[in-house]
This record gives structure tokens, sequence and C-alpha cells, in this order.
């Protein structure tokens, strides 16, 4: 993934398009303490988020959510649509047995803008003494 710095600098960096927290719990320790998709620019060492719809897919509690950039929000129609085309696509791309199990299992894919949503998210189902200790 090819990303640009404020200062200009154009690099490329590891970044996750999916996470599976399921069979990645390190993943969600990243989500949940905001290190997710986080990079530092080898030019000018600034540390940023770097903003783009990434799924999030938490195979226990059966769930599968887009997370879009926050600044988005106001394109709801034009991110649902392409939410619809994308989860078309990765339904074409699976064997049918692994297929009809994911539509039986998941029913309506969720959307939310930035990663806080997600976490909100994600921390509301989780009850108070379950939650990890504030830094
Ligand atoms: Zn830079």
């Amino acid at each position: 993934m090819v990303v640009t710095c404020a200062c200009g600098h154009v690099f490329k960096a590891d970044l996750y398009q999916s996470a599976n927290v399921t069979l990645n719990p390190d993943l969600m320790k990243q989500i949940l303490t905001g290190g997710m998709n986080v990079v530092v620019c080898p030019s000018c060492g600034a540390c940023f988020h770097v903003e783009m719809p990434f799924l999030y897919h938490d195979m226990r509690k059966g769930e599968m959510i887009w997370v879009y950039p926050a600044a988005r929000a106001a394109d709801r129609a034009a991110v649902d649509e392409e939410v619809r085309k994308k989860w078309a696509e990765l339904k074409r791309s699976m064997p049918p047995e692994v297929r009809d199990k994911l539509e039986g299992h998941y029913g309506a894919v969720k959307v939310v803008f930035g990663m806080d949503a997600l976490v909100e998210h994600i921390m509301a189902d989780v009850s108070p003494e379950k939650k990890p200790a504030e830094n």
C-alpha cells in the first residue's frame, strides 16, 4: 500500500485491509489501543493513522463491520453502495459452501465511520470488568 505523508514523502507501508480478530487476537489489541494501520514516515518521522476502508471480522460473534474513514460519513449512500459491491465481490471469490455458511451466519454487513466508532462498538459489548485497564 502506498502512503503519502503530510510532508509530501511517498512510501510503501504494510496496512491491514481486513482484520479477523478471532484468528488474530493481536489485531484486536491494535484496534483497541489505536495502533491499527499507524505508520511512521521514513523521511520526517511523523507517526500517523492511515485512513482507508477496512473490514473488521469477528467470527466468534458472527460480526463483519466495514470501517470507513470518518470523513466519508457525509457520503453515506455512496459508501453503502461501495460496501454492497465489495461484499458481492468477496462472496464471488469464496467457495460456495463457505459462502452459504457466511450468508446464514452474518446477515447484514454493518458500516461504521472512523476507528473510534469501531472501538466504541466493541467496547459497548464488553462488560465493564472485562475492559482492559486504562493507561
Ligand atoms: Zn513525512
